[in-house]
C-alpha cells in the first residue's frame, strides 16, 4: 500500500537518530578540513526541520498586503539520507510598489554531488538567484529571472571547476515569480511547481528526467515506463555542471484569488502522487499542509531529502488583471536607440559641416560614423523590444499536467493505518502524549468520514498524525541532545 516502505516506525525513528549524528560528526569534520564552505549550517535543517520562514516576520504596517499572499516552507533530511542537500528561499515584496518592480520569488533546488558538493551547489542557487535578480531587473522581470539562473549556473560551475572537491557539482532549480502580469516559472531539473485550483491540480513544469525526455520524444513505450525499463532519477539538465545551460521558461499564468502554488523536490513527488498531493492540498491549511506532506513522505520510507513551499493567493492585491502587460518595458533599453540616434545626428551634422570646408576624408570618416550608429540604433531597438515575452505572449507549453484531486475513502483508510502503526510505536515506547485531543481529533474524523465530509475528515487525521510525527521527533531530539550543539 505504501511504495518503498520497508521499515518498522521504530526503525524509521532509530534511522533519524544515527542520522542526525552522522551529520554532526560529518559537519565537524568539514568545519577543520576546509574553510571554502561558508554555509549557515545551524540554520539549514535542525532535526525538527523547520526552517525559519520569512513570512512569519510581520509588520503591522504592512499586514493587509502581505496577508494577500502567504508562503509556509519545510525542508526536512529525509529517513536514510546523512545530509540534506535540498535548499529553498522564499523572498515577498515587502509592498506593492516593490511587487510591481518584482513580485514574490519562491525557488526549490536540489543539489547533487558528493555530500559537500550538493550541498554547495543548491544553497548557492538559492543565495545567488535572488542577488542576481535583484541586480538585474531594470523594468523585465522575466529576463532578469532568466539571467539571474544563467549567473547562478556560471558560478556554480567556475566554484566547481576551481576545486577538485566540487567538480561537476549540480543542482536543480525551479524558481517561481507571482507578478502582476501572472505566475512566471524559471526551471532546470526535476523539481517541481505545481498549481491547484478548485480540485484541479496542474504540473507548470516539464521534469527534466530521462522519463520524461524518452516520454516526450516518443522512444519509449508507457508500458516499458510503467514496468520501470527507464530508470527514474537521472536528469539530464541541471545547474552547474556545464558552462552553459538552458532554462525553461513558462507561463505567465493567470493568478486569481485562492490559488495555491507548491514548490518541492523530489523527495516528495517520488513519494507522493500528484493525486494525493493535490487532495492534501487542498483539504488542508498550508501550514499543516506542508508539515503533513513531508511526515507522509517520511513515513513512506523517507529515501530523500523532502522540500515543501506552498504560498497562497489569499487577497485581491496580487490578482491577475485583464490586460496585464507579460513584460513591462525596460526603460534602461528603450534609452539605447535614442543615445545612437544623437550619436547618428551629431555626426551626421559633422559632415556636412566638414564637406562644406573640402575636409573630404574626414566628411567621409564622420558620414561613416553617422552610419554605423544609426545601424546599431536601429539594432538596438529592435532586440530591446523582443524580450523573451514579447516572442511570444506565452512562454513554454506547461502546464505539463493536469490531475483531478477529489479526496477518497481509501486515501482516508491509508491514513488511519498510519495513525494505526505510530500509536503501536507510541505505546512500545513509552512517548507520554497528552491522547485526549487526538482522541477528539479521531473521533471528529470518523464522524466527518462517515457524513462523506472527506475534506474535513483528511484535516482531523493529519491533526493527529502530524501530532505524533512532532513527538517523535521531539523524542529523536531529546536523544541526540548530548552530542549536538547547535
Ligand atoms: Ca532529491
Amino acid at each position: 500500500m505504501f511504495p518503498g516502505r520497508k521499515q518498522s516506525i521504530a526503525d524509521r525513528v532509530f534511522w533519524v537518530s544515527f542520522h542526525a549524528r552522522v551529520r554532526l560528526s560529518w559537519r565537524k569534520f568539514l568545519g577543520f578540513q576546509t574553510d571554502y564552505i561558508t554555509l549557515p549550517f545551524e540554520l539549514q535543517y535542525p532535526l525538527n526541520s523547520q526552517l525559519p520562514d520569512p513570512s512569519n516576520q510581520t509588520d503591522p504596517t504592512k499586514e493587509k498586503w502581505r496577508g494577500a499572499f502567504v508562503a509556509k516552507a519545510v525542508t526536512d533530511v529525509g529517513m536514510r539520507r546523512s545530509s540534506n542537500q535540498d535548499s529553498y528561499c522564499i523572498t515577498l515584496a515587502d509592498d506593492r510598489e516593490k511587487w510591481e518592480r518584482s513580485g514574490h520569488l519562491l525557488i526549490v533546488a536540489d543539489g547533487m554531488g558528493a555530500h559537500a558538493a550538493g550541498e554547495l551547489a543548491s544553497r548557492l542557487s538559492v543565495d545567488l538567484i535572488p542577488h542576481h535578480y535583484t541586480k538585474l531587473n531594470r523594468g523585465d522581470p522575466v529576463r532578469a529571472i532568466l539571467q539571474a539562473l544563467e549567473e547562478a549556473n556560471a558560478e556554480i560551475y567556475r566554484r566547481g571547476q576551481a576545486n577538485p572537491e566540487f567538480r561537476s557539482m549540480g543542482t536543480t532549480t525551479s524558481a517561481l515569480l507571482i507578478l502582476p502580469a501572472g505566475a512566471v516559472v524559471a526551471h532546470v531539473g526535476d523539481s517541481r511547481v505545481y498549481r491547484l485550483r478548485g480540485q484541479t491540480l496542474e504540473q507548470l513544469t516539464f521534469d527534466h528526467s530521462l522519463v520524461w525526455e524518452m516520454r516526450a520524444s516518443g522512444e519509449v513505450s508507457e508500458e516499458a515506463l510503467r514496468n520501470n525499463a527507464v530508470p527514474k532519477n537521472v536528469i539530464t539538465r541541471s545547474l552547474g555542471p556545464n558552462a552553459n545551460v538552458q532554462v525553461d521558461l513558462e507561463g505567465p499564468f493567470p493568478v486569481q484569488k485562492g490559488d495555491r502554488f507548491l514548490l518541492c523536490s523530489d523527495g516528495l513527488s517520488g513519494q507522493l502522487s500528484d493525486e494525493e498531493i493535490g487532495v492534501l492540498l487542498e483539504s488542508l491549511d498550508i501550514d499543516m499542509a506542508v508539515r503533513a506532506m513531508v511526515d507522509l513522505a517520511n513515513l513512506r520510507g523517507g529515501p530523500d531529502n523532502v522540500t515543501v513551499i506552498i504560498g497562497e493567493v489569499k487577497g485581491d492585491d496580487i490578482v491577475t488583471q485583464h490586460g496585464s502587460s507579460p513584460t513591462p518595458p525596460s526603460p534602461s533599453q528603450s534609452a539605447y536607440p535614442i543615445l545612437f540616434g544623437v550619436i547618428s545626428a551629431v555626426c551626421l551634422l559633422a559632415s556636412v559641416i566638414l564637406l562644406i570646408s573640402y575636409q573630404f576624408p574626414f566628411a567621409a570618416i564622420s558620414l561613416a560614423a553617422a552610419v554605423i550608429a544609426a545601424v546599431s540604433g536601429w539594432v538596438k531597438m529592435y532586440s530591446a523590444t523582443e524580450s523573451p515575452a514579447d516572442r511570444s505572449s506565452k512562454l513554454g507549453r506547461g502546464p505539463h499536467r493536469k490531475a483531478q484531486c477529489k479526496p477518497t475513502s481509501a486515501f482516508i483508510e491509508q491514513l488511519k493505518n498510519l495513525i494505526k502503526e505510530m500509536q503501536e510505536w507510541v505505546a512500545e515506547t513509552g512517548v507520554q502524549i497528552d491522547q485526549k485531543p487526538l482522541e477528539a481529533s479521531m473521533a471528529a474524523g470518523k464522524q466527518a468520514a462517515a457524513s462523506r465530509d472527506y475534506k474535513q475528515a483528511i484535516h482531523h487525521y493529519c491533526t493527529v498524525l502530524v501530532t505524533l510525527m512532532r513527538h517523535a521527533r521531539a523524542k529523536v531530539d531529546v536523544k541526540d541532545e548530548d552530542s549536538i550543539d547547535y
